[in-house]
Formats: C-alpha cells, structure tokens, sequence
C-alpha cells in the first residue's frame, strides 16, 4: 500500500538534499553501477556535493562505493559505485496456470524466480497463502534489506491501495489483494497491472531504455496489454487504469470481447489463435518464432497478414493519438512483428509527420520482463525519496 511519505519539494537545503540522494541512487539502479566521475558528469552537480551525497548513500546502506579502479587513460582513477547487494525487491505474478514469486536485486539484477503451478480457478486466498510462504522461504537464511513487495496482476488494479478491481482471466472483481498479502508477509506491498508492470521493466533496462515518449504493447496466453510513457510520465488516467491498449477497437463489428465491447484488439489477435495455426500447443510458445519462420503454408501466411492488419489498426491509433519516438512489442505480437514483409513497416499508415520519427523495436529482457519490471514498483518509494523510505530489515542484527 502506498504510505504517506513527505515528498521532497526542492524548497529547503534537506529538500534539496533528498532531491539529489533520488536523483544520484536512479541513476546508480538503472546503470547497475558506474564510476563516481561518471555519475558526476551526468547530474551536472559538482564534485563535492556528489561526495556529501555518496556519503549518505552508503551510511544509508543503499550504495557500495569500491576502491579506485585502474583506468587505462590518465586523470585520477574514479571509485566504482554500485547498488548495494543487500537489497531486493520481492515480485508476485498470478496467472492463470501458476503464480511466479521473484527476488529481485536494487540494479534490476533477477536473483531467484520461482514458478508454482496452480490449479484452475485460482483464489486470491490462495495466492496470499502460497506466496507468503514461498515468499518466507526465498528470504529464509539471506541477510537482506527488503524495500518491497509488489504484485503483477493480469487486470485492472487500483493503484492507491493495490485493490484489484477486476481480473476477468483469473475470475476476480473487487479482491483486496494487496492488503491481504501485507497482511500475511509483514512487509509493504503494493500491486498494479502486469503489462503497464513489463512497460516499466523494459522502459528502465530494456528496449525503451532512455526513451521519453513510449508505447508499449505486449501479447500473452490471457491477452493483450501495454501502455504509454509520455514526456517521461507514464500515463495513468484519472483512477490509474488507462494503457489498455488491448482494448483499442479495431473492428466494428468484431468478436464479443470479454470487456463487454466488440471488436478489441486483444480478442481480435489472440496467441491461441497464432499457436493453432502452426500446430503448437498452449506451452510450446517459445517455439512459436522458430515455427513461423519455418512454415509456407498459406493458411499460417493468411493468419499471420490478417492478425499483422489488425496490430497495424492499434499501432495508427496509437501513433497518431501520442507521437511516441518508439513503439515496442514484447511476447507473441514481437514474433507477429518479425514476420512481417520488408516492405510494409508497421504504423506506416500513421499521419505522416507522427510516423517519420518512430522507431520500433522488440522487448529485450525477455522471460525476466515482469520480474523486472515489477521490481521497480517495489522499489518506488525507495529510488523517490532515499532518505524517507527505508528497506526492511530480514535475517540479520540492525546496523
Ligand atoms: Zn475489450
């Protein structure tokens, strides 16, 4: 759940102070480390205000800071800074057929991921149960500072108390999940949905790395997802559920989806659909590129044209509204992607001034995406105010 944490303003020295400890500690977690003289060059601080920060950083136990490494050129050798191996990020992942729990290192670094199948109809109890156990165990033993937990759900989450709203795929409407899983680990907890969750893993690590104006559609066993960065904020809407892009219409008079509507993207383009065509079942997926590639089979050839026609729908719904310098597509929708033909680049039939400066690219962190990216919602509070919000203590005497 989201606490109310003094949020530095920038008005007072501390202000200041806690302004620069976020800035300094980001960019410390995104490059997963880096040289003090380098971290100075890129905040524009000066050298000593950097030094007085570092300083805090490590007494807070957030940074390690290495000795001078030999550098090949000339100058002062610069001391290697690093995030601080002792914290992690806790990440839950329902699904429909298991629930993956993560263990994830400050520097997005994936530490352990463990998959447990579930039966169908998957309670929230049940995941509560299983999760706070698996949980218990992945901490068991390890002397760690835990700055969060954060669940990825397959739906539409409230983002101020992690309340999912609803979950179709998993049969969900109105669970406090977050609360819940609080409640059983002892440890803060939040919760969002999975895909906008995957856009922040590959926005921070990924293909959309250093990209201000994202849009991010991906594609999986219970439909499609995504979301939209612009000018560097992600857009959320009013309550926190806009990014649907699954839900862009793209047919008039389309299939009845499960939202109620007709013709979406996500019950349009499905990966069963793509699966069937070239003979591969549910969990063979990770063969689905190699079998595209290998199949000249007409009727594959037709799925293929008509499932790349309608993503193309989106894709110019989704230029056109927000000019995003880089489309990317992650899961069964970036194999759709490279199989299309050379010659018919994908948002092409974008307002021309919109499309000339897209770029679109595949997810690049792969299974680790949501384990990831999930990661960064727990570490929130952490990178947003170093001073303010401190990791919990597991396994070990405080100091
Ligand atoms: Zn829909």
């Amino acid at each position: 759940m989201n606490r109310p944490t003094r949020p530095p303003t920038g008005g007072t020295a501390d202000d200041l102070r806690r302004n620069n400890l976020a800035r300094l500690l980001k960019i410390v977690h995104r490059s997963g480390g880096l040289p003090r003289a380098e971290l100075t060059r890129r905040t524009g601080l000066n050298r000593s205000t950097v030094g007085a920060c570092l300083a805090d950083l490590v007494a807070l136990g957030d940074v390690v800071e290495g000795s001078p490494a030999a550098t090949p050129r000339k100058g002062r050798p610069s001391p290697l800074i690093t995030p601080s191996p002792d914290i992690v990020a806790v990440t839950v992942n329902p699904e429909v057929d298991a629930i993956t729990v993560g263990l994830v290192g400050l520097g997005g670094r994936v530490l352990e991921r463990w998959r447990m199948e579930t039966s169908a109809d998957l309670t929230v109890r049940e995941v509560v149960t299983r999760s706070a156990g698996a949980i218990s165990a992945l901490l068991a033993g390890r002397t760690l500072a835990v700055a969060g937990v954060a669940v990825a759900v397959p739906g539409q989450v409230r983002r101020s108390d992690g309340q999912v709203r609803d979950a179709v795929h998993l049969g969900w409407r109105e669970e406090p999940l977050a609360v819940e899983l609080e409640r059983a680990t002892g440890l803060p907890t939040k919760a969002a949905n999975a895909a906008s969750l995957g856009m922040y893993g590959e926005s921070a690590f990924g293909a959309g790395r250093g990209i201000d104006d994202l849009v991010y559609f991906i594609g999986g066993a219970s439909g499609i997802g995504g979301g939209v960065i612009t000018g560097g904020q992600v857009v959320r809407g009013a309550s926190g559920y806009g990014g649907e892009l699954g839900h862009f219409m793209v047919r008039s008079e389309g299939r009845k989806c499960p939202c109620g509507a007709r013709g979406c993207l996500e019950i349009e383009v499905t990966q069963r659909e793509l699966l069937d065509c070239v003979g591969l079942l549910p969990h063979q997926v990770d063969r689905l590129d190699e079998a595209l590639a290998a199949s000249d089979d007409p009727a594959v050839r037709a799925v293929v044209r008509r499932d790349l026609e309608l993503l193309g729908v989106a894709v110019r719904n989704a230029v056109n509204v927000f000019n995003p310098g880089r489309l990317v597509l992650g899961g069964f929708l970036a194999s759709l992607h490279r199989h299309r033909p050379a010659d018919d680049a994908l948002g092409a039939d974008a307002i021309r001034s919109s499309f000339e400066s897209l770029t679109v690219a595949t997810a690049e962190l792969g299974a680790d995406q949501l384990t990831i990216g999930t990661a960064e919602l727990a570490f929130s509070d952490l990178l947003a105010d170093p001073a303010g919000h401190r990791p919990v203590r597991v396994g070990a005497p405080t100091g």
